[in-house]
């Protein structure tokens, strides 16, 4: 039975995120007057107030600040996935960034989330990009040794 597709509701301040999540690459808000990052992006840097911003390639590392593990009941596109885990992870670039998503093995094309006694608060992950039918390509998480 092929899944419901998986819609995220897109502005003009996130899109940028996922077109280049689209392209395998993490980019995070930057602001072009003090340089700090933010996430989620917003139009105004919240420490300077300016307005300039772009959007910088990170190197892809981080490490695993919390997690959850899911099960039912859950909402009907989720069902059939649990259980899985849910991670936040702080980037390597600024640990006040922290970005949702799931820790999964690393293939290029499908979805196998890693079992939960596999998961550590601490433990160092790097971005990934699968390929999953019927949802935009989203950034997930892979293990890396340490
Ligand atoms: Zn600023």
């Amino acid at each position: 039975m092929p899944e419901q597709m998986i819609e995220i509701p897109m502005d003009k301040e996130n899109e940028a995120f996922f077109e280049w999540s689209a392209k395998e690459e993490l980019r995070i808000q930057g602001c072009d007057s003090c340089d700090r990052l933010r996430f989620p992006p917003r139009p105004i840097c919240p420490w300077c107030h300016s307005t300039d911003s772009s959007w910088r390639v990170m190197s892809g590392r981080g490490s695993i600040w919390s997690f959850a593990v899911t099960h039912p009941p859950l909402l009907e596109p989720f069902l059939s996935r649990a259980p899985y885990n849910v991670v936040v992870v702080e980037i390597e670039e600024d640990p006040l960034i922290r970005l949702i998503g799931n820790v999964v093995e690393d293939r290029k094309v499908g979805l196998e989330f890693v079992k939960p006694d596999e998961l550590r608060i601490g433990a160092p992950v790097r971005a990934v990009f699968p390929v999953v039918e019927g949802e935009p390509r989203l950034l997930r998480w892979a293990l890396e040794p340490g």
